[in-house]
């Protein structure tokens, strides 16, 4: 069959080459002028150092299959994400931890005393936590909550914490020991020449041509047996029904000679710092060695006609209007919805490829049963 994908990022990729292995002739397109989508990495021209063009990636998974794949295509070195936070005037770690909590309250505590002792800093009047600010309350009390969750909740999503859901926030988003290492997975990793150079290297098959610098038209649609999506969905239908909202980022850049923050990650938690974290790009990549340092101060606000959508929000008013697109995009025969956009959901880079292979068996599998594609394999709601 003739399939076309749109959009070079780890969605079309992995799915064109699901494909492609399987005999299929695919056509992957975008309209920006490199894959990657928004795992998109490069060096920078005048100081050498590989950039996350898009904001902080870091690669992470308890995926086996994933995990491998990922390997086949590019060389991972292995790097653990250490946040570090600035609040009132003082440097923490984060995720908060039981260093976090001995320094805040400048305590002493060893792993049962910091839990009794939050236990007792604890809103515990909150039986059912309705919000975002009552499920840090009851788990954390107003002290932490007011220096690491409230300001950067605040920035992050342009608006008052009681206005989002609990869900947003863990059960309990505190760590009783010093582990700092950011995320739980057991594989964790960089690639040695960045994200776009794996995607090129997925993206490198005889049955696949990618063009980039090209928008999708809907009259291509037409020459193809079928069509995977992996632009926004409301996109795909020319906003008919109206627009899902998105938070969008603004990146300042700023170069510095030597080591600006010793870190890859510093989050600003105080709401007079109008950004929420600065990244400094040539820590993603320790096994370099850079005089030169680039860093991008980060700001997040609603998404406009124009700008890049980065974080589905998700609250009551698009997940009616998500109901109604999901129901003509299953009324549209041809095409599947595939993706972070395609289906207004934030995936991390492994469940995007754990989705990306689901979909192209469940095509192949179809297809060698005579069943008609699916226009959702993960469902958005
Ligand atoms: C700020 C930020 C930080 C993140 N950090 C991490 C992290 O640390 N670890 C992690 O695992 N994941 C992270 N992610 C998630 C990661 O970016 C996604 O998992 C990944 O980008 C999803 O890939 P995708 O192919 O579905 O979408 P995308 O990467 O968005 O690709 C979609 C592509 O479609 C193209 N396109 C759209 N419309 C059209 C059109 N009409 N015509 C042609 N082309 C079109 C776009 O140009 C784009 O290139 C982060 C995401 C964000 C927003």
């Amino acid at each position: 069959m003739r399939i076309l994908l749109v959009g070079a990022g780890l969605s079309g990729a992995v799915i064109g080459r699901t494909l492609a292995q399987a005999g299929h002739d695919c056509h992957v397109i975008d309209s920006r002028d490199h894959a990657g989508g928004n795992c998109h990495t490069e060096r920078d021209a005048a100081t050498g150092v590989m950039m996350h063009v898009y904001g902080p990636h870091i690669f992470h998974t308890d995926d086996a299959e994933v995990w491998d794949y990922v390997n086949r295509f590019a060389d991972f070195l292995p790097f653990q994400n250490r946040v570090k936070t600035t609040s009132r005037g003082a440097v923490y770690s984060l995720p908060v931890n039981l260093l976090t909590i001995n320094q805040f309250f400048r305590r002493t505590l060893r792993p049962d005393e910091a839990r009794a002792f939050l236990e007792c800093q604890a809103d515990t009047s909150i039986a059912d936590p309705q919000n975002f600010e009552e499920q840090a309350l009851r788990f954390v009390g107003p002290d932490l909550y007011e220096a690491f969750f409230k300001g950067y909740t605040e920035k992050q999503w342009g608006c008052d914490p009681r206005n989002l859901p609990a869900s947003i926030l863990r059960r309990l988003p505190v760590r009783f020991n010093y582990d700092d290492n950011y995320f739980f997975h057991r594989f964790q990793g960089m690639p040695r020449e960045g994200y776009t150079a794996m995607i090129r290297a997925i993206l490198d098959h005889p049955g696949i041509a990618t063009d980039l610098n090209t928008p999708y038209d809907p009259a291509m649609a037409g020459q193809y047996d079928h069509v995977f999506w992996s632009g926004p969905l409301d996109g795909f239908f020319g906003y008919r029904l109206g627009r899902l909202g998105y938070r969008t980022l603004d990146f300042e850049r700023f170069d510095y000679d030597g080591d600006y923050q010793g870190c890859a990650v510093m989050n600003y938690g105080d709401r007079e710092v109008p950004y929420t974290r600065i990244t400094e790009h040539k820590h993603f990549s320790p096994w370099e060695t850079h005089e030169r340092s680039v860093c991008y101060r980060e700001f997040s606000r609603a998404a406009g006609p124009d700008d890049i959508p980065y974080y589905p929000i998700r609250l009551v008013r698009e997940k009616a209007l998500l109901e109604d697109y999901v129901r003509l995009a299953q009324a549209t025969p041809g095409v599947t919805f595939v993706g972070r956009l395609g289906t207004y959901r934030y995936l991390d880079m492994d469940v995007t490829i754990r989705e990306a292979l689901d979909t192209g068996r469940d095509f192949l599998a179809r297809a060698a049963q005579g069943r008609s594609p699916a226009a959702f394999v993960h469902a958005p709601l």
